[in-house]
């Protein structure tokens, strides 16, 4: 007999099926959470540094269970296989060696199947040449890419354009804070946002260009070219369909500071929810970046 916190006498058998009752609670609300893996390991980027920024981002929502999978460093990647089945959405974090045959066709029948695809900034760097990549993307830049690769997109007049001037893809004028203009306010990530937001300072990438298929643009930034842009309203969140799959990317978050944002930390939650399940159940949150003042947390 044990003396219980409030002074009545409670039997051992009771307090061990109580506690295993909070135990089996626990465990069904863990099962609630949508199952995220982020993939890094390779990376022009500080990956080390932004990784943790990503996961925290997420977990902070409350709704998701967080996994990392880091690829070995090199060329050689064998025996490395992240088993993307087990989870609802992928956010890639990974610019380097392409991945092992296996790993890319597991990669595609998981996003065609119905998986979640999350595109962070470099990631849309990464496999200039494989094809159904490209196609989950949409847009991407540097890794060889050019006119073959598809059009550049941006938006002009408030229209969006598909230009398939030759060129490469991918490049950036000097890191500053930006407006990030809502184009369509409608969609499940988009709404309630202010309809323009000053996010913190990053990289503006511009000239992305890709096959840009089954792709919906929720926002844009304009690449001023008094900070080295190339002065078009470019893509910053968007979304592509790819077979049963839903896509959401982002190329903003060059650094750690960059993803402390609350606009890129509210638009990365709400867009890997949606990813994973379609819809977006998180409001927008108090401390979101205003039309001329950044939010940092
Ligand atoms: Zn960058």
């Amino acid at each position: 007999m044990l003396r219980s916190l409030h002074g009545r006498r409670v039997r051992l058998p009771v307090l061990l099926a109580f506690g295993l009752l909070l135990l089996a609670d626990r465990s069904a609300l863990a099962a609630e959470k949508i199952k995220a893996l982020i993939v890094d390991g390779q990376n022009n980027h500080n990956w080390k540094s932004t990784t943790p920024v990503l996961q925290q981002a997420l977990e902070d929502s409350g709704l998701f269970a967080v996994d990392v999978s880091t690829s070995p460093a090199g060329k050689d990647l064998t025996g490395w296989k992240p088993e993307f089945s087990k989870y609802q959405v992928v956010v890639s974090n990974y610019n380097g060696a392409e991945w092992p045959e296996d790993v890319q066709e597991s990669f595609v029948v998981f996003a065609k199947g119905g998986g979640g695809v999350v595109i962070v900034h470099a990631a849309n760097n990464s496999f200039g040449k494989w094809k159904e990549y490209n196609d989950i993307i949409g847009l991407g830049g540097w890794g060889g890419r050019n006119e073959k690769s598809g059009p550049y997109v941006y938006f002009k007049d408030d229209k969006l354009v598909r230009d398939d001037s030759k060129g490469g893809g991918g490049s950036h004028g000097s890191q500053h804070e930006f407006q990030v203009i809502v184009r369509d306010a409608d969609h499940p990530i988009t709404r309630g946002m202010p309809s323009v937001w000053l996010h913190a300072k990053d990289e503006l990438y511009d000239r992305l260009r890709g096959p840009a298929e089954n792709m919906t643009v929720l926002a844009t930034s304009w690449s001023d070219p008094k900070h080295g842009g190339r002065g078009a309203h470019e893509p910053m969140i968007f979304t592509v369909e790819y077979g049963k799959g839903r896509v959401f990317h982002t190329p903003m978050g060059h650094a750690d500071y960059s993803m402390k944002c609350v606009g890129f930390v509210a638009t990365l939650q709400r867009g890997t929810e949606w990813a994973a399940t379609g819809k977006v159940t998180q409001k927008i949150p108090d401390d979101f970046p205003t039309k001329d003042k950044t939010s940092s947390r």
